[in-house]
């Protein structure tokens, strides 16, 4: 073969054609990692063809090869090419998604990885069991239908519905083992890592050594070896968070993404694919099985299965028939008519933690909220301290004694006088994390109680040094943001209290009902997992909202029909896909003027009327690091409607006249 059709990391179609010289010929794969030149550049390419001849003049040829055998085989560039048609990014800039950076390092420096960092602070719970636990009825009915599956090769996606405690996880260890058995390999995507330690403890017990783990705070090397061992088939059960999609396993036979409604699997950067969908794509290209595991299902997901496109089932009970925990709703409009201001803890709240401390029993506490205050304003002209660089109001945090935005790095020193009105009503209003740690230390001095959010954790190590403690109760109570929320298993946890189930409600966002019920019913699954029982509190000021009340029942079913209704009203997903266009620039007219104008291109080229496009709107925060955002949203039936008409109408183009576009395809 003389001629290579490469792709590269860079936002150009391509394929380009390479001639691949004598001297290289037998190195030169499909999915070999090489060097080209690239305009007056040299840049890291992949080949994703070959071919006898070329009519191209003065083709210009490979440099060098960086890899001894190809990171990507077929199936994998079947994947990224189908990554790069959906999520509208280059083929180039998919591949290299799937191939970690510190491999691409080592390759480009010819060199092994570097010496051995230390290890990771592993936390290592020995609560997992090292056999398997006989199932129950449901849990058996599941493995049966799975089982047969993957005996059978065939691709099949099973949505597994239970409330946390249900049975899940053990579902997944035993479905692992029999595709193990049948010689086939595992992927099992957990959100975030670093917040699911125990489950990741139960997965080594159960398999040893023929697990990799890929962590999201891998060091370089560790990253570079945990690849190797899956690249070279020693192990054949990777875990990890969304990049692990792309392990480089063969004969794949299982996917496994737990919590799939998690919005942590999308990819915030190009490509921005979401990992549960990609899972499900790998899967159909290897005839895997696919099994989503959620307590909370996304509207996407159990509307498919609604539709017959995924098999259904459902742990409706908790293991030992152990009660869901019990719910009470605190209206504290009430709580503000009665104490004529805006209490952090309602009366109830207060007395049942007060309790159970007491009791010698554990309390966790949620608030999405970081910091002290979180709105500062001048009570005598209402000026509001913001961001000199965002439109976002600056938090107060007491621990560097600052006031921050929470979008970019800016802080300044607090303020006594109001800079508008030089008068001294400065108020500093709102609860965040920080405020309900040190309120509880004035009411429950004798309590000892912990905070974990990303301000008290950003120190390798505090996170797991804080579970371990709270494991051991060695702390009462720990408040948190929605670190907490997630995957912890702790038996003398009787109490969760939700300070403010109003933050994730009152975004300007359709999913803001989901998003709530979601991580109230998270919340609340931390509650009771021994056998004291759990209560749950959750304070609100808009106690009748459907995603409150059905997380009081802890009724998923009259959640979704509510949600779904709502969404068929409006024609939002499930019921239509959406792309979602970005516009940012220094000057807002600028930036007005060129969404504006590719509204009326595309609009023009829609002849069939199968796209609807809405906006341009601000964004939710309209200027970030000084530049302005605006949005344009196009839907339609089918993906590939937007993103072909985009093709047509914008191409690759990232930048107009300085306003840089950025597309993101079902955004979440
Ligand atoms: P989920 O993943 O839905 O939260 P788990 O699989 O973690 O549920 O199960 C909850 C608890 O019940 C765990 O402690 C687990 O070891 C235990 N468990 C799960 N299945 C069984 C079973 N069939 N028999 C006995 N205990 C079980
Ligand atoms: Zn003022
Ligand atoms: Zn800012």
């Amino acid at each position: 073969m003389k001629f290579a059709d490469v792709v590269i990391n860079r936002p150009v179609e391509g394929p380009f054609s390479y001639s691949v010289p004598d001297e290289l010929g037998e190195q030169v794969k499909v999915g070999s990692c090489v060097q080209v030149s690239f305009g007056p550049r040299n840049l890291t390419g992949y080949v994703v063809g070959l071919s006898p001849k070329c009519d191209i003049k003065n083709i210009k040829p490979i440099t060098s090869v960086l890899d001894r055998a190809p990171l990507i085989d077929e199936k994998m560039l079947e994947l990224t090419k189908w990554i790069s048609d959906y999520y509208y990014s280059s083929w180039g800039e998919a591949i290299s998604a799937a191939v970690p950076a510190v491999i691409k390092r080592t390759m480009k420096s010819k060199r092994r990885a570097k010496k051995e960092e230390p290890e990771e602070d592993e936390i290592r719970f020995i609560d997992g069991s090292d056999k398997h636990l006989s199932p129950n009825p449901e849990q058996k009915h599941a493995l049966d239908s799975i089982k047969k599956c993957i005996d059978k090769k065939k691709h099949e996606v099973f949505l597994l519905h239970g409330v946390t405690g249900s049975g899940k996880t053990e579902v997944y260890l035993q479905s692992i083992a029999h595709a193990l058995e049948k010689g086939r390999s595992s992927i099992i995507l957990v959100p975030e890592i670093s917040l699911t330690p125990q489950t990741v403890a139960r997965f080594r017990a159960r398999f040893g050594d023929k697990i990799a783990v890929l962590h999201s705070r891998l060091l370089g090397s560790r990253r570079a070896s945990e690849w190797q061992r899956i690249f070279s088939g020693e192990a054949q059960i990777v875990v990890g968070a969304r990049s692990a999609i792309f392990a480089p396993l063969k004969n794949l036979g299982l996917v496994v993404v737990d919590e799939e409604h998690e919005t942590s699997y999308k990819q915030m950067d190009v490509p921005r694919y979401n990992a549960r969908d990609v899972a499900i794509k790998r899967a159909e290209l290897s005839n895997a099985v696919v099994i989503l595991g959620s307590a909370t299902p996304s509207l996407e997901s159990f509307y498919a299965a609604r539709k017959g496109r995924y098999t259904l089932v459902e742990l409706p009970e908790r293991i030992d028939a152990r009660l869901l925990p019990e719910v009470n709703i605190i209206d504290m409009r009430d709580e503000l008519t009665k104490t004529k201001r805006f209490p952090i803890f309602s009366l109830p709240l207060k007395n049942w933690i007060e309790k159970d401390v007491r009791e010698d029993k554990q309390v966790i506490l949620f608030l999405n909220r970081r910091g002290f205050s979180t709105f500062i304003s001048c009570r005598k002209c209402g000026y509001v301290l913001s961001c000199k660089r965002c439109n976002v109001s600056l938090t107060y945090h007491f621990h560097t004694k600052k006031l921050t935005c929470h979008h970019c790095s800016y802080r300044q020193d607090p303020v006594d006088i109001c800079p508008q009105c030089n008068s001294s009503y400065v108020k500093y209003w709102g609860t965040g994390t920080e405020k309900v740690e040190s309120e509880l230390h004035r009411f429950f001095p004798s309590a000892r109680i912990a905070r974990m959010d990303t301000d008290s954790t950003h120190k390798r190590g505090t996170h797991e040094k804080v579970l371990t403690n709270f494991k051991n109760h060695k702390i009462d109570i720990l408040v948190g943001t929605q670190m907490i929320a997630k995957g912890l298993d702790f038996p003398k946890v009787t109490l969760v209290g939700v300070v403010s189930a109003d933050t994730a409600l009152n975004l300007p966002d359709f999913r803001s009902a989901e998003r709530t019920f979601n991580l109230l019913t998270q919340v609340a699954g931390r509650a009771g997992r021994g056998d004291l029982g759990g209560r749950v509190i959750i304070q609100t000021y808009t106690p009748g909202h459907y995603a409150i009340q059905s997380a009081k029942t802890h009724d998923y079913n009259n959640f979704y029909a509510k949600e779904i209704s709502f969404r068929k009203e409006l024609d939002l997903p499930p019921f239509s896909h959406m792309v979602s266009l970005t516009f940012r620039g220094r000057k807002e007219e600028k930036v007005l003027k060129v969404a504006n104008s590719l509204k009326d291109k595309l609009e023009k080229r829609n002849r069939s009327k199968d796209v609807h496009i809405v906006g341009p709107a601000p964004a939710p925060i309209s200027r970030m690091k000084g530049t302005f955002r605006w949005n344009l949203f196009l839907k339609s039936d089918k993906v590939e409607n937007i993103t072909g008409l985009l093709r047509n109408v914008l191409g690759t183009r990232k930048r107009e006249g300085g306003v840089i576009i950025t597309i993101d395809v079902e955004p979440c």
